[in-house]
């Protein structure tokens, strides 16, 4: 195990403890005064509510100290209280607040467009434009696509998630709780079949066959002429972490680009570090027409971006593109901060030592014997891991053993996030910050709940 690139410091004590029976009495209390108040469609995982966290820990109200294996879904990979983040929250909010990018600029917005032309992949001529949030990240690069290549046709993949907005849920794949009676839906998104090496009917069906088979549905039902916009989650998030077949994302680029196709990487989740490169499609040196970012971007502060090929941006009308709150001036100087605590701390190299240590240790697992032969796949990059979980010797997905051991880790301290269509993927997004010994506790408390599950 190599040691920390450069020292992180941590303000709270990064060690699980718990304090009594939870939720404590102040959770119980709070959770009282939402359900009277809080619709009822939001529903929190963790029915303990937040007083402070830094690093791997999160503490409680009721003073319990739980292991973060989830960043809030991806977002703080820089952690929850990252000092340079507050300090340059602090400094940018005691000066100017908001005046909207599009009445009044400021040098933030234009200093984040620079790091984040910097940063995606390729080396031409880019634009940026900054957001609130992951879907309207998506959103707009639609229209972007759709503006600049005067089609209207957009395609997407199963398994796929882009967020809660009429266009995104569209183009999301799961029906509950996502779309389920959200409907009618956004017209012209069409849905491929993804490569997803664990499920394949034929397990030797290649990433490069994978894309020929999407490649050939796209041609005979919507024709390639007619497609303004491929949009892709490189590994893919909600749907179950899943890591197409090697070969399969540059196959896909490819055609799209002889085709005249705008390709999107949706890189909401596995962006910033988070595979241990900036973006998951450096791993096979994809170059995306369009990148959107979103939740590790700005170290917890609100800000979503597109940066793409400067004549697609450039192609719309002036006003064709903003919102009030886009590029917000404090955000922006939260992104600015958490870039360069990733680059000082060179987080990178911190998710590729994430996943020695953990893909290591689930794949033990996966293969003892007291773990009941419950793992049915292992997979991830950097520190995007998770484990499937299945009925014993079949590849049945087993949900209901993948919310026991969620609930079993929870019960020891340390939150743990479930995804996948079947419900039944296990996920690792640790704060690329913890602790090494906080991630070895976090994953033998997993395993423990595995074992006793299984
Ligand atoms: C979370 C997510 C989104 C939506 O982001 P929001 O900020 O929740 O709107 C879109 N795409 C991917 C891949 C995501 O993981």
């Amino acid at each position: 195990m190599t040691a920390t690139a450069h020292e992180i410091t941590y303000r709270l004590d990064q060690k699980r403890s718990l304090n009594g029976a939870f939720p404590g009495p102040k959770s119980q209390a709070l959770n009282e005064r939402r359900a009277a108040v809080v619709a009822a469609g939001v529903s929190s995982g963790v029915p303990v509510y937040v007083e402070d966290a830094d690093g791997g820990i999160i503490r409680d109200v009721d003073g319990n100290f739980f292991i973060d294996l989830g960043s809030g879904i991806a977002v703080t990979s820089v952690g929850a209280s990252d000092p340079a983040v507050v300090a340059a929250v602090q400094d940018a909010a005691a000066h100017f607040t908001h005046t909207c990018f599009m009445v009044t600029p400021y040098e933030g917005y234009v200093a984040v467009a620079e790091q984040l032309n910097r940063l995606t992949p390729g080396d031409h001529e880019k634009r940026t434009v900054l957001f609130n949030s992951g879907a309207e990240a998506v959103e707009n690069a639609v229209k972007v696509a759709r503006l600049a290549t005067g089609r209207d046709a957009v395609v997407a993949f199963d398994h796929a998630y882009h967020g809660r907005t009429n266009l995104t849920m569209a183009l999301t794949a799961k029906a509950m709780p996502y779309k389920t009676n959200f409907g009618p839906f956004a017209p012209e998104v069409y849905r491929m079949p993804m490569s997803y090496p664990f499920r394949e009917e034929n397990p030797e069906i290649t990433g490069a066959e994978a894309a020929k088979r999407a490649i050939t549905m796209i041609e005979k039902q919507i024709g390639g002429d007619q497609v303004a916009a491929i949009i892709i989650e490189p590994i893919q998030g909600e749907g179950g972490f899943i890591v197409p077949a090697e070969g399969f994302l540059p196959a896909l680029s490819a055609w799209a680009k002889e085709k005249g196709i705008v390709f999107i990487a949706d890189e909401v989740q596995s962006g910033f570090c988070r595979t241990g490169e900036w973006f998951a499609v450096n791993h096979e040196g994809v170059v995306p027409d369009i990148i959107t970012m979103a939740k590790g971007i700005a170290g917890g502060l609100p800000l979503s971006a597109i940066t793409g090929r400067a004549d697609l941006l450039d192609a719309v009308h002036p006003g064709g593109l903003g919102g009030t709150y886009g590029g917000n001036p404090v955000a922006c100087a939260a992104a600015l901060a958490a870039i360069g605590t990733m680059e000082q701390h060179d987080l990178n190299a911190r998710a590729r030592h994430i996943e020695e240590v953990a893909l290591g240790r689930l794949r033990e697992l996966a293969a003892d014997p007291s773990a009941g032969g419950v793992i049915g796949d292992v997979r991830g990059r950097g520190a995007m891991l998770a484990i499937e979980l299945v009925q014993a010797g079949s590849k049945e997905p087993n949900a209901e053993l993948t919310k026991a051991v969620a609930a079993a880790c929870l019960q020891e301290g340390v939150i743990i996030l479930t995804c996948g269509t079947y419900g039944n993927v296990i996920r690792l997004l640790p704060p690329l910050v913890i602790s090494d010994e906080l991630l070895l506790d976090g994953l033998e408390v997993l395993a423990a709940a595995i074992k006793a599950n299984a």
